[in-house]
């Protein structure tokens, strides 16, 4: 086997989805639009299932090295400072689900998956490649960069983020939904968080249309804070200066607390958060999507980069399993994720709802989290933290 799959974006889920298919024995050529592969500054989760699907291509402990191993998930009321619920993810959560939970920063994760493919001589790396135009042929893809350039290959892997130039061509369905949430993220180095507001733990605080997450980050030497609010005021945006009076408008009911640990930062950045409902057809006969650019979701369940890292192993396997046809292929790897990733879309849509409730919604989720054992709390996410992506959904071809 050694068709070339093209790979457009080289983000979490298009480098994880390179060392896929080069596992599988595929030459792969990455086509990243930025100078150099980055992430943004900020802390990311790692559910178990997203570990499970690195172990797979022996990249999990590497990711472990720098990552931070929290005792539990915390979750308080951010208007009476009253704990909620405290879900442990140490060894008897390891246990259950045979990997652990872990947060660290997205630079981290990404300079490991940069790694890896670098490693590799099956794989090569193009940066600075903006993709512009995509036809299909009978025999393969002619793909267009923003210079004039051309590339070809037999099967293109759309893995170009939220707002995908390959889905623009695969399904044509417009931008996605500007959900009216809005994420503002910051980073302290640990030494700045006051003793008293540290925790080992990562914590949410949950308020009227608002909420608070914050863990450390890189061994414990980086506090990570994400602050999200409900406002209709952005339209597009991310990755830029936020404005710090606006986020003291919407966090002024706030626990004392949580708005302790929001004036310790100076510069917040901004991301106007969306999604799209799930929906089918993001696979032609020789071009599929994969990550953010299928199935964009809100970031409520911590799991869009754990879903392209699952979608880039699923894909690999079942291209090997087509011997490298895609249009045997892909139309297999699109039935086995659509449903799970569609689920995690609706869910997290849930949970936002639930994180932002008030009044009597507020009393009765606060209730409701607070009667749950620790095994009750872990089996209610079994759906998502048991997926193994190498084994195949049973009922789909
Ligand atoms: C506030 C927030 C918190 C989150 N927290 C978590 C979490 O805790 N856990 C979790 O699992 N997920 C989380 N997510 C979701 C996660 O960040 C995304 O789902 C994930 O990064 C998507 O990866 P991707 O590779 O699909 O897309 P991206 O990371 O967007 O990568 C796309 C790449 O394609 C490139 N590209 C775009 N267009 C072109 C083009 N035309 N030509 C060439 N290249 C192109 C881009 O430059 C980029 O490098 C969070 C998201 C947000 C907003």
């Amino acid at each position: 086997m050694n068709d070339v799959v093209a790979v457009i974006g080289g983000g979490i889920g298009g480098l994880t989805a390179a060392t896929a298919l080069a596992a599988q024995g595929f030459a792969v050529r990455v086509v990243e639009q930025a100078p150099e592969f980055s992430e943004i500054g900020a802390g990311i989760q790692l559910g178990p299932n997203l570990l499970r699907a690195l172990d797979h291509l022996g990249l999990r402990d590497r990711v472990l090295a720098n990552a931070w191993a929290a005792p539990n998930l915390r979750v308080n009321d951010s208007v009476d400072g009253q704990p909620i619920d405290c879900i442990p993810v140490g060894d008897g959560f390891r246990e259950r689900f045979g990997q652990p939970y872990a947060l660290t920063h997205r630079a981290d994760l990404l300079a490991t998956l940069q790694e890896a493919c670098q490693a590799n001589p099956a794989i090569e790396l193009m940066t600075g490649c903006r993709v512009d135009a995509l036809h299909e042929e009978s025999d393969r893809v002619v793909i267009g960069l923003a210079g004039g350039e051309t590339l070809e290959a037999p099967t293109v892997i759309g893995a170009d983020g939220l707002w995908s130039r390959v889905r623009e061509h695969v399904i044509g369905d417009g931008k996605p939904r500007v959900t009216g949430h809005i994420a503002y993220r910051g980073v302290l180095a640990a030494d700045d968080v006051p003793e008293d507001l540290w925790s080992p733990d990562m914590t949410i605080w949950l308020g009227p249309r608002t909420h608070l997450v914050h863990y450390p980050l890189r061994r414990g030497t980086l506090y990570n804070l994400v602050a999200v609010f409900h406002s209709d005021r952005y339209t597009e945006g991310y990755d830029e200066v936020g404005e710090v009076e606006e986020l003291w408008r919407h966090f002024d009911g706030a626990h004392q607390s949580v708005r302790a640990l929001l004036e310790r930062i100076d510069v917040w950045k901004y991301w106007v958060l969306c999604d799209r409902l799930p929906r089918r057809g993001w696979t032609t006969g020789r071009m599929t999507l994969l990550g953010d650019a299928a199935h964009p979701m809100l970031q409520y369940l911590a799991q869009g980069a754990g879903m392209a890292i699952e979608d880039g192993l699923r894909l690999a396997l079942e291209l090997a399993r087509a011997e490298g046809d895609p249009q045997v292929a892909l139309p297999r790897y699109e039935e086995q994720r659509v449903l799970r990733t569609g689920r995690a879309q609706i869910m997290a849509r849930l949970y936002g709802e639930a994180f932002h409730a008030d009044s009597v919604t507020r009393e009765l989720r606060n209730e409701m989290l607070r009667a749950r054992t620790p095994e009750q709390s872990w089996d209610s996410m079994a759906w998502l933290y048991d997926h193994d992506p190498v084994a195949r959904e049973p009922q789909v071809a």
